[in-house]
């Protein structure tokens, strides 16, 4: 093969080598595959997704789901619920349409995981050092005030007046300039995400990226993975050659989802599948006698943890352009339309459940990744409770009414009627949820029957197999988990390069 670092897509058959194959160039992916090419290691980074440019990244709802989204976002849970799971399909995976808020891993967290699955011990010392330099590398900082917009202000003022502002976000923005385009992707660039500051960096220390190009089986040879299969694939569905990679160690950090449906695929099976957990989460509008113009300022500038553990919650603001949040307003027709035309006066925020149901991911016909997944009492409780706590917080910030999204109560509430909220249906399918933090399918563990991998990553029974992305995570995290999943991925990289 010709040495080139970025191999968009081949109409022919292509092989090639490397030392370490890494599947999937997201949070983990990218954050294992410099960590690797930085110790001289040659990475292979194969992505199912497109890589775009920032002046190729789109400005509509409509344009991030066709451009950017994996499958539309129309990967939807198995299960009564039947909630769309949202992530990315592009070089850099969902970094690229996520808010980049920077949450280092709690303490909590890995005295569960020792508790709960034999490992964690030792492993918080390195994952917070780990991410005190992962801070560095991205930029990590607060909101500038500049940048603030108004719907964040509100939510501040209106938390602080409740006594649940308990912390200034913090993300990896390198100064954002607040255009409310997260979920697009950063045309200015200011987001620090994988594409923009790891694999430049992996391409430049020798490593090479391939693009619209899906890993379909990992390769075995005499009970080892020695390389992955596939064959490009670009957005229109258009098919190229077929390729082969080979390499003595493979790295599987295609997500949560496709990860393990790509381990299952190629024939792994044990504890491969089982794990799944996630945040689930709702937003409610407030409606504004004066403009709010959420559309102005950072997409996410104001979260609160102070329900993190009783009832298991976090909150949040989150912008959306008008053509995503259309859908959201109630009614039809000519009436929908004056609904909609509040946009300007409207604060969409948002809450994420700290679930603790459990899910599987199997892979479909198609080579799809299937998930069965559905909310328990405690959970449908901890999920109207949600609801709730940010009806309340528009409330306080002076809304005049609400809109919660949730079947069998009114679309539209009175501000002094939100109270009905608490007493909200507990079926799941009343909801407008979704996922979009992601945890297990190949969970980490130190016993082989009740999980995939160990706290190296490395998959069990399998010799130069590893896991490096949110798959390997064993619990919910009760926080946002790319500063989790980058700190762990790069542990795995650490035992990598130790074995070498
Ligand atoms: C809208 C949204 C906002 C979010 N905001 C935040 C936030 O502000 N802060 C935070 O901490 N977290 C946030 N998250 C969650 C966070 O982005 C994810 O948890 C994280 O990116 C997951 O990392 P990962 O490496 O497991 O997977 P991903 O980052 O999703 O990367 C997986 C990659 O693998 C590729 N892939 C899949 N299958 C294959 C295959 N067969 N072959 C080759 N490649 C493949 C995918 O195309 C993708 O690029 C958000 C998520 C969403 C959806
Ligand atoms: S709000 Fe705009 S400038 Fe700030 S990080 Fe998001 S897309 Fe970039």
């Amino acid at each position: 093969m010709a040495l080139v670092s970025h191999l968009a897509f081949s109409e022919t058959d292509v092989e090639a080598d490397a030392d370490v194959i890494v599947v999937g160039s997201g949070a983990g992916g990218a954050s294992i595959a410099v960590h690797l090419a930085r110790a001289g290691v040659r990475v292979l980074v194969i992505e199912a997704g497109a890589w775009r440019a920032g002046s190729d990244l789109p400005s509509s709802a409509y344009g991030s789901m066709r451009d950017l989204l994996d499958n539309w976002a129309s990967n939807l849970t198995m299960g009564r619920a039947g909630w769309p799971i949202v992530q990315a399909r592009t070089v850099g995976g969902t970094t690229v349409i996520n808010s980049a808020i920077c949450v280092r891993t709690p303490a909590d967290v890995f005295a569960r995981w020792q508790a709960e699955t034999g490992v964690g011990g030792g492993l918080a010392d390195r994952v917070w050092a780990h991410q005190d330099a992962l801070e560095r590398e991205l930029s990590v900082q607060e909101v500038p005030a500049g940048a603030f917009g108004r719907s964040n202000t509100l939510a501040t003022e209106a938390a602080t007046a409740l006594g649940w502002h308990d912390h200034a976000m913090r993300r990896y923005v390198a100064g954002c300039a607040g255009s409310g385009q997260c979920i697009q992707g950063c045309r200015a660039l200011r987001k620090q995400s994988v594409d923009v500051v790891f694999l430049p960096e992996v391409r430049a220390r020798s490593g090479v990226v391939w693009s619209n190009a899906p890993v379909d089986r990992v390769v075995f040879e005499r009970g080892r993975a020695v390389g992955v299969r596939g064959r490009f694939r670009d957005p229109t569905g258009r098919r190229g050659g077929r390729f082969v990679a080979r390499a003595p160690r493979v790295v599987v950090a295609a997500s949560a989802t496709h990860g393990p449906a790509l381990l299952r695929r190629s024939g792994l099976r044990g504890a491969v599948g089982t794990g799944f957990r996630a945040h689930p989460g709702s937003g409610v509008i407030g409606l504004y006698d004066d403009p709010v113009d959420m559309n102005t300022g950072a997409t996410q500038g104001w979260a609160s943890m102070v329900m993190r553990d009783t009832p298991g919650l976090k909150l949040e603001t989150l912008a959306l352009p008008l053509d995503m949040l259309a859908s959201r307003f109630p009614g039809f027709g000519a009436a929908w339309v004056r609904q909609i035309a509040q946009y300007r006066y409207a604060a969409h925020w948002v809450h994420a459940v700290r679930a603790e149901s459990v899910g599987r991911v199997w892979s479909g016909p198609f080579g799809q990744p299937v998930v069965w997944y559905g909310l328990d009492k405690a959970d449908m409780v901890r999920m109207r409770d949600g609801v709730y706590a940010v009806a309340r917080l528009h409330v306080a910030a002076g809304a005049r009414a609400v809109m919660p999204g949730v079947a069998g109560v009114p679309g539209v509430i009175d501000r002094d009627s939100v109270g009905i909220l608490a007493d909200g249906p507990l079926d799941p399918r009343a909801y407008t949820g979704i996922l979009s933090h992601l945890f297990g399918g190949a969970p980490m563990g130190a016993d082989p029957r009740a999980s995939a991998c160990g706290e190296d990553g490395a998959v069990h029974g399998v010799e130069g197999l590893f896991v490096a992305d949110a798959s390997m995570i064993p619990s919910n995290l009760g926080v946002n988990p790319q500063h989790t999943i980058m700190a762990l991925a790069r542990c795995v990289g650490d035992g990598i390069l130790a074995r070498a």
